[in-house]
């Protein structure tokens, strides 16, 4: 089971300055910053996937690049430009997620297929159209005319796309995207894509499936599946249903949860191989809204507010696991917590976090390097390096799957 992560550039700064929250003067941000496979001891993913629309960021919200970071990744293509070992496989899509109001892509075959070769992909997944909607019932025939529509298009742009790489001798790999709302329409298109010549397949459009669901759409798959495709399901991670997926020839996958819950999750910021904590909030005072308000409202003093922070992080950083740091850190993220006029406490949680002290166990190197700073929820910085820290977690939780094993010992015996 290989996992590919989602290109967003995200990346950290090697020489950041945690104890003064500072940039080396000297960064230059592409050149010197560094990706999750080149700071932690050994890549935790397989492949990267890069989106057309996070490059070109012709939709709204979607573009993640500058002009000149768009340029460089023509110029150096994807391998330079990611600074990518032979391990890790890149796979180009359009981001379809990003045009999904639109009443067609907004994007040609050709320009996809420019942007692929352009950047010099291994393989890239063929234009397609999300399905928002999921009915078990509905036949091919009776079915919301918009859903049908939309797997109409990708399957004609699907058919498009492999023509063109065919005539044109490209090297890419084409993936064939597969749409569907109920597994007889996923299974009905990934008979057709293999009737194209497609030998791998993306399915789309499944981020809100029930597991359930998703081994139902996997099920009538796999009674037209020919035994050489191979299906990457898009969006998805469920680690503890993989084994199950890879029964009906899931291969591979790509999710940003892992990562994007070190910071967006309410609660589960670090990830363990069997639980998740909450990571502990000290947020800057300049980097607060709510603080920043009432400040300038004059009903917090910008001094004590201050003040307070730094006597939070000095709590944390002399943390050393005693019941009387831990007394201590929660007296300080409390007192913290009413200065920045918190809606709720986690103070509860915190204790949790602090008792167990998962960073202290960890052997990725920026765990090892950075002690009880990751945990601490505040900035990119660190945020960043948790969200590294929990893929490198899900990718020891991956190497103990049986479907892993099986894929090591199929590739040993073809040497
Ligand atoms: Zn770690």
């Amino acid at each position: 089971m290989r996992f590919y992560f989602p290109d967003s550039q995200d990346l950290v700064s090697p020489g950041y300055n945690f104890q003064h929250d500072e940039y080396p003067p000297s960064r230059v941000r592409q050149r010197d910053d560094l990706y999750a496979h080149e700071i932690l001891d050994a890549p935790p993913y397989s492949g990267l996937l890069v989106s057309k629309s996070i490059v070109d960021g012709a939709m709204k919200g979607s573009g993640k690049y500058t002009g000149a970071q768009r340029a460089r990744l023509y110029r150096l293509g994807i391998r330079g430009f990611f600074r990518l070992p032979d391990s890790i496989e890149s796979l180009g899509d359009n981001g379809a997620f990003n045009y999904a109001d639109e009443l067609v892509p907004p994007v040609t075959v050709e320009e996809t297929l420019d942007f692929y070769e352009g950047c010099g992909f291994d393989a890239g997944v063929s234009v397609d159209h999300i399905i928002f909607g999921y009915d078990p019932l509905a036949s091919l025939e009776k079915v919301d005319p918009a859903w049908a529509e939309r797997r109409r298009i990708t399957l004609r742009l699907a058919e498009e796309f492999i023509t063109r790489v065919t005539d044109q001798g490209l090297k890419l790999k084409p993936v064939g995207a597969a749409q569907g709302w109920s597994p007889a329409s996923y299974a009905d298109s990934v008979r057709q894509l293999q009737a194209m010549g497609y030998r791998r397949i993306a399915l789309g459009g499944m981020v809100p499936l029930k597991t359930k669901d998703i081994l139902e759409c996997l099920q009538a798959i796999d009674l037209v599946r020919s035994p050489t495709t191979e299906l990457h399901l898009l969006g998805i991670t469920r680690v503890e249903s993989m084994d199950a997926f890879s029964e009906y020839g899931v291969t591979s996958f790509d999710s940003t949860s892992a990562f994007r819950q070190a910071f967006m999750d309410d609660r589960n910021n670090f990830h363990t191989e069997h639980e998740s904590f909450i990571a502990l909030r000290v947020p800057q005072v300049d980097g607060n809204p709510t603080l920043k308000r009432a400040i300038l409202a004059g009903r917090v003093s910008q001094k004590e507010a201050i003040a307070q922070e730094r006597v939070c992080l000095r709590a944390l950083r002399e943390f050393d696991g005693s019941d009387q740091a831990i007394q201590r850190a929660l007296t300080e993220l409390g007192a913290y917590e009413s200065i920045c006029q918190v809606k709720k406490s986690y103070l509860g949680e915190y204790k949790r976090t602090l008792d167990a002290a998962p960073w202290s166990d960890c052997k990725c190197s920026l765990c090892r390097k950075l002690g009880i700073e990751i945990a601490i929820f505040r900035g990119t910085e660190r945020n960043k390096r948790r969200g590294f820290h929990n893929m490198s977690v899900l990718a020891s939780k991956m190497k103990k799957l049986k479907s892993n094993t099986l894929v090591s010992t199929t590739r040993s015996n073809n040497g």
